[in-house]
């Protein structure tokens, strides 16, 4: 997605794209490599205003995701939706670079700079998207996972190898006082 930014006049610009994620190389690695699926393309309404010195782009994107979770492996579905605003600065030396590794608090606002007439934000928007994707996807908090001994989903019963567990601590204990 570029602006062009001779359209940003005194009236903000608004523009709208609905992009496969395929088309965005970090979402394009995600789903192929980390096993996440975009169930529908990447909605973006993005804002671009002049503002003193610099242009402020502020921009909602939307999307789903089929995601795995890490503890019971069933998949789930995970909307995103996510706002951001970034703010560009015609430069000659250049604040930031995205491949610099600059440590930024979240909330901090990242000035960043073009050269020549556009902007190009793919790599903001999947930088966006990806950060929104959990490292360690969980169907919901409570979520009780697989049983490390049959594998049996928890969510859906307790197995027996947990109680057989508790029986058998509770007859030891038993045996122990019977002894005394
Ligand atoms: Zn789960
Ligand atoms: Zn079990």
């Amino acid at each position: 997605m570029k602006l062009v930014v001779d359209h940003i006049k005194d009236t903000p610009l608004a523009l709208q794209i609905d992009e496969a994620a395929e088309l965005f190389p970090v979402l394009a690695l995600l789903q192929h490599e980390q096993g996440v699926t975009f169930t529908s393309p990447i909605h973006g309404d993005v804002t671009a205003v002049r503002e003193y010195d610099h242009l402020r782009v502020n921009g909602r994107l939307t999307t789903s995701l089929l995601l795995s979770c890490s503890r019971c492996l069933a998949e789930y579905d995970a909307p995103v939706d996510t706002s951001f605003t970034l703010l560009y600065r015609k430069d000659s030396h250049k604040m930031f670079s995205t491949d610099d590794e600059v440590e930024l608090d979240e909330a901090e606002l990242l000035t960043l700079s073009y050269t020549g007439d556009e902007i190009d934000l793919t790599h903001e928007i999947e930088e966006q998207i990806a950060l929104e994707i959990p490292i360690k996807p969980l169907c919901s908090e409570s979520c009780r996972g697989l049983c490390h001994q049959c594998g049996a989903d928890l969510n859906i019963a307790p197995c027996s190898c947990r109680n057989e567990e508790v029986n058998f601590k509770f007859s030891a204990l038993q045996g122990f006082k019977v002894n005394r």
